[in-house]
């Protein structure tokens, strides 16, 4: 066995999404990179859209009983591929790779035209969404194949729908880890694990496929979930001795707070998962906290690196690691609405929060920050700045509310402090004398039960002072 082990061979899982995939240059960088990692790494590259063509692929499929309008932006999508085909295929194309591309274009337009007429004839459903939204990362993934190809690199393109099976919740489906260990032990492995095969394994991100054999796919930003779901699988199969996922970004790495309230806002080396859940989300928006999920109690490391430094030694890696004791960053909800609902009449009834939730949901709202009185006099919950009158309508319309409720909606901003020193109090104690000395009130608090984040409602204008006086006080 452990003879075995030995001869594993190590493998990234290397994500580049639509900021990577510009021009010629950049498809280059690609290469570069790849090719630094191709002497000790087996490697799967997950690829995104090009920029902003999911946008038009779900308005295209909106918009199926518009003709002209479906002929035009066809027409724009068509121009983007073939522009970069042009320019990354150069005169020498002997093996004729740009043509590949352009009959595998042809062949992606022929499927959307003939759902689109699905569309038309039947209604839009979710399956016909899912399925033309699901072209993006077929174009960019199967030309960036090709492109590695004519740089001289073997490879070998799935698309999504080939590994990751998904449950039916279309538009944001999550995956089924047992069907897809079994595709990659049976598609992957034998592959990674051979060492006469020196393929590079170029798979669509965002896309996946339910039991039935639908196309699915796994919510916006989801090429990022693609790449966490296959590490997880690939670890689990047994074929890497060792496992990492790389996000290739147009930044450095998760910075402690947003550069917008802290100029030169520090970059984070390392982090927890949970820290990085906490601080990936806000401000920055880098990862969404599924993506972690999904690998986190596997161990597998992550890096978020800068596209445009491959080899810099600044990046930030996010593992089951991390320097206790510390405050990690600041994550902010610059405008958004606490609801506040008081009564005296329904304490200790049971059900009370249950109903009010239920009413908010009922509305199409989501609910970030909770936090409701020991007395159960008020509860306080924040809805973005949109939902504010969408909640406080529901709620006064709620003939349970009417009577007994007083309920209010004021502009607000949450600041979070993020890190696992969080229940420490004198952490806390530094927190609010940070913001004493400035003379900012927390007008609600909520703090969350796993210690890393404490989250508190101020008033809009002083959000900037509160970001910055925190990030002094803690010299993040
Ligand atoms: N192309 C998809 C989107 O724009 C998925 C991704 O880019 O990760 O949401
Ligand atoms: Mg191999």
């Amino acid at each position: 066995m452990a003879q075995q082990a030995q001869q594993l061979p190590k493998v990234s899982i290397q994500k580049f999404g639509g900021s990577c995939l510009v021009n010629a240059a950049s498809f280059q960088k690609i290469a570069d990179i790849l090719n630094m990692y191709r002497e000790d790494h087996e490697i799967i590259a997950v690829a995104s859209a090009l920029n902003g063509v999911t946008d038009r692929l779900i308005k295209l499929a909106e918009s199926a009983k518009k003709p002209n309008l479906c002929d035009q932006i066809l027409a724009e999508i068509e121009s983007r591929h073939f522009a970069i085909a042009d320019e990354i295929f150069a005169a020498d194309d002997a093996e004729n790779y740009y043509i590949a591309v352009e009959n595998y274009v042809e062949k992606r337009f022929e499927e959307i035209e003939n759902t689109l007429s699905e569309i038309q004839e039947f209604g839009m459903k979710p399956y016909y969404l899912d399925s033309v939204v699901s072209n993006g990362e077929k174009l960019s993934t199967f030309m960036l194949s090709s492109y590695l190809q004519y740089k001289g690199f073997e490879t070998q393109f799935y698309t999504g729908e080939e590994l990751i099976i998904t449950d039916d919740n279309f538009y944001n489906a999550l995956p089924l880890f047992k069907e897809i260990q079994y595709r990659v032990d049976n598609k992957l492995k034998p592959l990674i694990l051979d060492p006469q095969v020196e393929l590079i394994f170029c798979v669509t991100g965002f896309i996946g496929r339910n039991m039935v054999g639908n196309t699915t796919t796994l919510g916006r930003g989801g090429s990022d979930f693609t790449a966490t779901i296959l590490a997880h699988a690939v670890y689990d199969t047994e074929a890497a001795s060792e496992i990492k996922v790389i996000f290739w970004k147009d930044v450095d790495g998760i910075l402690a707070t947003d550069p917008k309230y802290v100029k030169g806002a520090r970059l984070v080396p390392k982090m927890s998962y949970d820290e990085a859940k906490e601080l990936a989300f806000f401000g920055a928006k880098i990862l969404h906290p599924k993506c972690l999920a999904a690998i986190e109690k596997k161990g597998i490391p992550v890096e978020i690196r800068n596209f445009d430094k491959p080899q810099s030694k600044i990046f930030s890696q996010i593992g089951p690691d991390t320097d206790e004791g510390t405050i990690k960053g600041i994550s902010m909800l610059p405008a958004v609405q606490m609801i506040s609902v008081n009564s005296g009449a329904l304490v200790e009834i049971p059900g009370v929060l249950a109903r009010i939730f239920q009413t908010v949901a009922d509305a199409g709202v989501s609910v970030s920050m909770v936090s409701q009185s020991s007395s159960e006099v008020n509860t306080t919950f924040i809805v973005g700045d949109k939902d504010g009158p969408k909640a406080v309508t529901a709620l006064k319309e709620d003939p349970f509310f009417k009577l007994y409720f007083d309920v209010t909606s004021d502009p607000v901003a949450v600041v979070a402090v993020v890190g696992k020193a969080i229940p420490n109090s004198s952490i806390k104690a530094r927190i609010y004398k940070a913001l004493g000395d400035a003379k900012i009130n927390s007008i609600a608090v909520a703090q969350s039960s796993d210690g890393m984040n404490i989250s508190l409602v101020i008033k809009r204008d002083q959000l900037k002072d509160a970001v910055t006086k925190i990030y002094e006080e803690f010299k993040i």
